[in-house]
């Protein structure tokens, strides 16, 4: 059977040791019915290794394991400990972050700068929440002489964390951090087509040696491990990042095993407006870096782009003009800004929404088109003419693929940019603080960015409104979906 790790050469020429088994009670350990999987390299459509596969019985195993960690040390150990094991852990991962984030590139095909930011933001959270590890504190509510109570924070216990494979690693730390933080243990399934760095940043996790159980790792797919999480009857909460119909059903699966408590976060169609009095050239680097960033597969991208008339030629001639100087290609080669798409799946779902913009009357404005024939590459793709009717202007496409609107008055596209099912985030470009204090107030969005798009912050909660999701993520506003309350009444 497939040994539990392989030396994989990477483009860049340097080889590493891939661990390919489950990361189980601290140890990597074959599947019990020794079933694998194929890792693609979507930049070159080639395979980079077998992976194995979680099934159900695998998953109870690690919950378990999940389970015993929590009730031994971890959940109820000063805290501060918590917070060093997670020190350590961004410590080993910076000394380690040209190797994860040239893993990350090939995996998920993002350009190698991308990676590398991911990674930096990775660190930077981990000990962001460590920080937090010790500060969680509860507090004494003063009802009386009759009476002492203190009301005081715990863990929930068993995490079970499902992420998606634009942001591999970032969502495995994005889950892991503040849930260990706050004293819980998790069981995380990475997505089916990026496996690779949460197995990689587990061996980190085991040579630091934060404790056995409190991280397990299960790779797999949606309908068997990862439903085998959402129903499992130990897990006392679900975290999930991916699409709103996957959410949804994992939310009815929380409900109707065990009433897990779920935080989601969801899809969306980010609007991204730009008003006359813009500066024009950091209004379309924000559209540029809204739309193109990570090629596209963004929950938050600023898909739907919408232009005041007074600027709406320049503005949409220099969008163009700047989305044809991307170089678009091999993620390690100098230069490239878009990568791959992660999956064959994403290149056709891309090339389906082109056709349907098409027959739906847009116009093309540039792109639409596969790159090359080898690897999933799409061309930075811009539709003008957008009306709300159309299906690429309500549906997340999630490639390199922006729409424009034009509109009148801010109290227009207000309306419009609500005018869907998401509420994710949004993009508001003026030089006047009067309108940019008036729309933000207005939008319907968790995250509002003012002059500057994507850019996001350990200290910053993020998070969706309608159904892009349930609950935040970073900030001290992440505690409070890793932690519950609990009322201690003392009669004296
Ligand atoms: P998905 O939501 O189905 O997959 C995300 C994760 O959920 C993966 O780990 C997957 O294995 C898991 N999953 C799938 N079905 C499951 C189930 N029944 N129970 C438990 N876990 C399950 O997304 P996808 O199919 O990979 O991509 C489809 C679309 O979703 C994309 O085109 C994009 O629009 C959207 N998406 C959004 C995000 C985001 O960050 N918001 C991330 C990925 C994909």
């Amino acid at each position: 059977s497939l040994p539990l790790s392989q030396t994989i050469t990477l483009p860049s020429g340097q080889s590493y040791e891939q661990p390919t088994g489950l990361f189980i009670n601290g140890e990597f350990v074959k599947s019990l019915q020794h079933k694998t999987f194929e890792v693609i390299n979507p930049s070159t459509e080639e395979e980079i290794c077998h992976v194995y596969e979680a099934r159900a019985d695998d998953v109870d195993l690690a919950v378990d394991a999940a389970h015993k960690a929590f009730h031994s040390e971890w959940s109820h150990c000063d805290p501060g400990v918590r917070g060093k094991y997670l020190l350590d852990l961004a410590d080993l991962m910076e000394a380690n972050k040209d190797t994860l984030a040239a893993i990350e590139s090939m995996d998920n095909g993002k350009a190698l700068p991308m990676a590398q930011g991911d990674v930096g933001l990775v660190i930077n959270y981990l000990r962001y929440c460590a920080g937090w590890s010790d500060k969680l504190s509860g507090k004494v509510i003063d009802t009386g002489s009759n009476y002492f109570n203190y009301i005081k924070r715990e863990p929930i216990g068993v995490c079970g964390q499902i992420i998606p494979w634009n942001f591999p690693l970032l969502m495995w730390s994005w889950k892991i951090g503040p849930a260990l933080a706050a004293g819980n243990t998790v069981v995380l399934k990475t997505a089916e087509s990026t496996p690779l760095s949460a197995l990689y940043a587990a061996k980190l996790a085991q040579e630091v040696g934060i404790p056995k159980g409190v991280i397990n790792i299960v790779s797999g797919f949606g309908k068997i491990t990862g439903e085998a999480i959402s129903t499992h009857p130990k897990i006392k909460k679900v975290a999930f990042t991916g699409s709103t119909a996957t959410g949804k059903h994992i939310m009815k699966a929380a409900a109707d095993s065990n009433l897990k408590k779920v935080t989601l976060e969801l899809g969306g169609k980010s609007p991204n407006i730009v008003f006359n009095d813009a500066d024009v050239k950091k209004a379309v680097q924000n559209l540029i870096v809204g739309i193109f960033y990570n090629s596209g597969e963004v929950c938050c991208a600023g898909s739907r782009v919408f232009i005041q008339e007074g600027i709406y030629d320049e503005v949409l001639e220099q969008f163009k003009a700047a989305a044809e100087q991307l170089k678009v290609g091999n993620p390690f080669e100098e230069g490239v800004f878009q990568g791959a798409q992660t999956s064959q799946q994403q290149l056709t779902k891309i090339l389906g929404y082109v056709d349907s913009g098409k027959q739906e009357g847009a116009t093309l404005i540039t792109g639409g088109e596969r790159l090359g024939t080898k690897g999933y590459f799409v061309k930075p793709t811009i539709f003008a003419d957008v009306k709300p009717e159309m299906k690429i202007y309500s549906e997340e496409i999630f490639g390199p693929f922006a729409v424009v609107t034009k509109f009148k008055t801010a109290d227009e596209v207000i309306e419009l940019a609500n005018d869907s099912e998401y509420g994710l985030a949004a993009g508001i470009h003026t030089t006047s603080l009067d309108t940019a204090t008036y729309v933000a107030n207005k939008l319907e969005a968790g995250t509002v960015w003012i002059n500057t798009f994507n850019d996001f912050h350990p200290a910053i909660p993020f998070g969706g409104f309608k159904q892009s999701g349930i609950g935040r993520e970073m900030g001290e506003q992440a505690f409070e979906n890793y932690t519950q309350w609990k009322a201690v009444r003392i009669g004296i």
